[in-house]
């Protein structure tokens, strides 16, 4: 059995990067029972070894970073991010996924993920009215929802609802770049730090009273990381789903009808990561006509499409039988839509459904808001 050699430098960023919680771990292997990729991730072990400073390669790429053992973890361990932590070792050492590697190229090159040009950026926009200048929201595209044609339809909707509720729009247009949310998963502390400041820099030029981001991964790297990396946003990072269920609460909104049976999943980064639950399920019960019916796993039980922590660019094959396991409650639900408020969830399910070949329709909720306003 090979030696395992100790490293003290490691294990001590490691704690680090936990806030101090990767001490507190006494390998009860609750989060091995729990986790939605075991046996392949054997997340208990990953612990261990990150204890005494030893990083495990292949199962610190395998974690979709979900936060789904952490609930159940006793101690209050935050596996997420010792497995973010190795991944800055290992990004030091370059021991990287290929793809992940492309795609942080990709960024480099182009600003986003998908390698698209940056010219064409905003080509989603066109038609719509909006400003790019001062506005009460400023709205950050996802690149997801810039350039996937699918999921241009969702960005589109958003400026529909918010033109509904009589909201003034701004929109960065060509002038953003990814979030960043890649390039921090994948451990590239420099480049995220110059990410940030530029993104930063362009919402300054705008003066926003509000950002507002579309997808969850956004949400949280503008609310939650930036500040950590000296580029904090200079208005409040709001999620749409947040947002829209206050011009609900105000009577500024009043969503219309539309008859369907619809189950909602939590996308991780928005609930378990931010605690967002109830605005997008409040969005989905004023539209009449709808009837939520929840899944097995919901809130903070929900489980995960299988696409965060980079797994939706590695092309993460065990994660795929989440995505499929999580498809296969929807169904059980009796639902014929799955709603749910994040673009990489949307692509995960839409994906696996081509495979799968179940019966379900993957929606965001402000398709449906604005389906049911036409
Ligand atoms: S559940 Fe928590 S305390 Fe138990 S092994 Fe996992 S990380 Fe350690
Ligand atoms: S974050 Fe998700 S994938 Fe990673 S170890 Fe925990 S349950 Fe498993």
């Amino acid at each position: 059995m090979p030696r395992l050699r100790l490293d003290f430098e490691v294990r001590s960023n490691l704690v680090k990067y936990s806030d101090g919680t990767l001490s507190l771990c006494y390998q009860c292997g609750t989060c091995t029972a729990s986790c939605l990729l075991s046996p392949n991730l054997g997340v208990r072990s990953l612990m261990a070894r990150a204890q005494i400073g030893v990083v495990d390669d292949s199962n610190a790429w395998k974690c979709v970073t979900c936060k789904y053992c952490e609930v159940t973890c006793p101690r209050g361990v935050k596996i997420a991010d010792v497995v973010r932590g190795m991944r800055i070792v290992l990004y030091e050492k370059k021991i990287v996924p290929e793809r992940l590697v492309d795609g942080l190229w990709r960024i480099y090159e182009d600003g986003n993920p998908l390698g698209s040009p940056r010219r064409e950026r905003s080509l989603w926009t066109r038609g719509l009215k909006y400003s790019q200048g001062e506005a009460e929201v400023l709205i950050y595209t996802c690149c997801m929802n810039a350039y996937d044609r699918r999921l241009q339809g969702v960005a589109r909707s958003l400026v529909e609802v918010l033109s509904k509720a009589n909201v003034s729009i701004a929109i960065a247009s060509e002038g953003e770049s990814c979030c960043g949310d890649l390039v921090y998963n994948i451990g590239e502390e420099y480049y995220l730090e110059e990410l940030a400041s530029n993104n930063v820099s362009l919402m300054e030029k705008l003066k926003p009273s509000i950002i507002l981001t579309l997808s969850p991964h956004c949400y949280n790297m503008f609310k939650n990381v930036y500040p950590r990396y000296n580029a904090k946003p200079p208005a409040p990072v709001v999620h749409y789903t947040v947002y829209l269920s206050e011009l609900i609460a105000s009577g500024r909104l009043k969503p219309g009808r539309l008859e369907a049976n619809v189950t909602y999943h939590d996308p991780c980064y928005l609930g378990r990561f931010n605690g967002v639950y109830e605005e997008p399920r409040t969005i989905l019960q004023h539209i009449d006509g709808v009837n939520l019916v929840e899944m097995e796993h919901n809130r903070e039980n929900s489980l995960c499409c299988g696409g965060g922590g980079g797994a939706f660019w590695s092309e993460n094959v065990e994660a795929r039988g989440v995505t499929r396991v999580r498809l296969r409650e929807a169904l059980d639900t009796g639902a014929s839509i799955m709603s749910t408020a994040c673009p990489y969830c949307i692509r995960m399910f839409e994906d696996e459904l081509k495979v799968a070949k179940y019966t379900v329709n993957i929606v965001d909720v402000l398709e449906l808001l604005r389906e049911s306003l036409r």
